[in-house]
């Protein structure tokens, strides 16, 4: 007899919980939301679940290491998925801790992108639930970062990296030019 012939109950669904779990509050701070299921089959379960997927491999993607990258290359340095208040549970993509500089590339379809966001089909408004709690929370991230006097960068994961990482790089030697002088 296999040890493995009995699976553990609900061994599957906490798998599945955390591997999303995982990749969701990595991105955002906030926990997967099961509230909405497509049915089995429909066109909006395969594309809910091609979502889901892009959210996992979000943690890393190629937009936000290429800007890294040529942040870096740039000679600044600077912390990766850290939170810029360590009171408060936001994570920031790129943290410049001296200069107060917070820079979030945010994923076009949890964030909203007005570009590229697809409005579920079968959902009544505009936004999925999770998407406008991810908007919510991004604006209030917005103000409770700027109150500690931090300066907040956003971008979108569609533009192009080099323009993001030079936005970046002006922002941070000017904060920097401006406290030296101070
Ligand atoms: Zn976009």
């Amino acid at each position: 007899m296999s040890s493995k012939a009995a699976a553990l109950p609900g061994q599957k669904g906490l798998e599945r919980f955390l591997c999303l779990g995982s990749g969701w509050t990595t991105l955002c701070g906030v926990s997967i939301d099961s509230a909405w299921e497509a049915p089995e089959g429909s066109w909006a379960s395969s594309a809910a679940r091609r979502r889901n997927m892009q959210a996992i491999r979000s943690r890393d993607t190629e937009p936000e290491k290429l800007v890294r990258r040529l942040v870096h290359a740039q000679g600044l340095r600077y912390r990766v998925a850290a939170r810029p208040l360590p009171d408060l549970r936001r994570t920031a993509d790129l943290v410049f801790r001296p200069t107060k500089v917070a820079v979030f590339i945010d994923g076009c379809y949890w964030h909203g992108c007005p570009e590229h966001y697809v409005s579920p089909k079968t959902n009544s408004g505009y936004w999925s639930d999770k998407v406008l709690r991810n908007i919510t929370r991004d604006r209030d991230t917005d103000q409770k970062l700027q109150e500690a006097g931090w300066l907040v960068l956003r971008f979108w994961e569609h533009e192009p990296s080099a323009s993001c990482a030079q936005q970046i790089t002006d922002t941070v030697l000017a904060r920097r030019a401006r406290m030296s002088e101070s």
